[in-house]
């Protein structure tokens, strides 16, 4: 058998279930190191890599050799092995991580240099620490990559390229690693920077002939976050200079963490070999959070603030502000300040109140069962008839169990009623639907993409 060949069309199924970021970073360095007795032996770079095998990908990767060797493959392990591992870039886009980094070219040099020491941390928030930051399934791939870097910053994944929407926590995990290095590590230096900073340090200082000094602070960090890289769009000199920095600090094994609002291949105007570059090391999302995360959210923010509101009523905040946990936390200020200020205690009424003078900012508060499921059959284009029928048909049924995983995740609605609301079905199948969904939504693109569409239209049109 040859087993690298093996391997590869091992992949080829593993490609067809899990989403293509995930794919890219977990399959990345890894390789078939033997197989012996019916035992398969994958080789991975790292520990965090072998847990995540263990945990997230093993039944995938079981089932793909067992249906490739005809059950003659019947188990499965993983060992950590940094060099014996092929590199295996098949269907991978990012060249392997330990490609040489071609040598910075030396830009202009600037007339009269002067010394400056370099400002570490400025603008970093003292609260957005790994302690205050909730994970949930919307964050944990980010929140573990995070972690995995703090530990060792520099070895694991460089860069780390964090993308999502706006308010969703992006600025906030890139700076908690920076707070637990900094722990670790007192002398570390740390520099947080906006794309905007970046680029307004740099052509300030270029303007000024203060290249020298541009080049001393952002390229002599151990950890350089840069938040918000999308707007490093069509900047040249700017991106030719975080080019640079970038292959200076990668050179010598300093941690770069990248935020943007979208992954390297969507920023229209990002050059080639800076988007080669941010796909080195490692790419995760971060996606809206679900109600179960907001919930989690709202009630360690109550504990921050030391206000106390019932479950109810966090619950009502949950459930109409959906759409980001910047304007969740703004929603919870407001009703606090408003009874506060008031002196009354806050009720459902009360706060429903203060909720709808938010109306503008969440046209779409209540969602209704009868919204997600006429929503979903306009996206499917199918009937009401049909999606609350009784065919097997897969068009059919796939609609049907997103309608009850949405009602499920978006409005907490009990597996009965969901049941009752698609056609008086049970309450196990309502069950089975929300998990079964659930998974692909982990593990598919495709849906995880249908979904976030739907969402999109049920909070805009409603
Ligand atoms: P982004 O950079 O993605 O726009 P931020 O990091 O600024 O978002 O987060 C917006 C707000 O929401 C911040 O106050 C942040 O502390 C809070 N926040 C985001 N994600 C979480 C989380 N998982 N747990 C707790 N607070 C969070
Ligand atoms: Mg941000």
């Amino acid at each position: 058998m040859d087993i690298q060949r093996l391997w590869q069309a091992v992949l080829g199924e593993l490609e067809l279930t899990i989403s293509k970021p995930n794919f890219t970073t977990w399959f990345k360095h890894t390789g078939i190191s033997s197989v012996e007795n019916g035992k398969v032996t994958i080789g991975v770079p790292n520990t965090f890599t072998q847990a995540w095998m263990e945990q997230k990908y093993h039944q995938y990767i079981l089932k793909a050799f067992q249906k490739l060797t005809e059950n003659e493959l019947r188990e499965v392990t993983y060992r950590v092995e940094q060099s014996s591992v092929a590199n295996n870039t098949r269907n991978v886009t990012s060249p392997a991580q330990t490609a040489p980094v071609p040598a910075a070219q030396e830009p202009v040099q600037y007339a009269e240099p002067q010394k400056q020491e370099p400002k570490n941390e400025f603008g970093i928030n003292n609260k957005y620490t790994f302690s205050t930051f909730i994970v949930g399934k919307s964050n944990e791939l980010a929140h573990a990559a995070a972690q995995a870097i703090s530990k060792r910053p520099g070895e694991v994944y460089n860069p780390l390229f964090i993308y999502g929407g706006v308010g969703l926590g992006k600025t906030h995990i890139m700076q908690a690693v920076g707070h637990e290095i900094k722990q670790n590590n007192p002398n570390v230096k740390i520099l947080y920077a906006s794309c905007e900073k970046f680029t307004n340090d740099y052509i300030n200082m270029i303007k000024t002939g203060r290249g020298k000094e541009f080049q001393d602070i952002y390229r002599s960090v151990d950890l350089l976050l840069m938040d918000d890289i999308q707007f490093i769009t069509g900047k040249e000199g700017t991106q030719e200079a975080f080019f640079h920095t970038f292959n200076t600090l990668h050179n010598q094994n300093k941690q770069i963490i990248i935020t943007s609002d979208r992954p390297p291949k969507a920023i229209p105007t990002l050059e080639a070999r800076l988007q080669s570059r941010f796909e080195w090391g490692m790419i995760v999302d971060i996606q809206n959070p679900d109600l179960e995360t907001r919930l989690a959210i709202l009630d360690q923010k109550c504990g921050e603030k030391k206000y106390q509101l019932s479950l109810d009523i966090i619950k009502l905040i949950a459930v109409t502000v959906q759409s980001n946990i910047r304007e969740l936390e703004g929603a919870l200020n407001r009703v606090i300040a408003h009874h506060q200020l008031q002196g009354i205690s806050p009720t459902i009424a009360s706060t429903k109140n203060i909720l709808a003078t938010l109306t503008s900012t969440y046209p779409k508060k209540s969602i209704t069962p009868k919204q997600i499921v006429s929503t979903v059959i306009q996206f499917y284009d199918i009937t009401l008839e049909q999606i609350t029928g009784s065919s097997r048909k897969k068009e059919l049924v796939i609609p049907r169990q997103i309608v009850m995983f949405l009602m499920r995740q978006e409005i907490d609605s009990s597996y009965p009623t969901i049941g009752e609301e698609l056609g008086g079905r049970d309450h196990t199948t309502a069950m089975h639907a929300c998990e079964k969904i659930k998974r692909e939504v982990d593990n598919n693109e495709k849906m995880r993409q249908e979904i976030s569409l739907i969402r999109q239209r049920l909070y805009n049109e409603h």
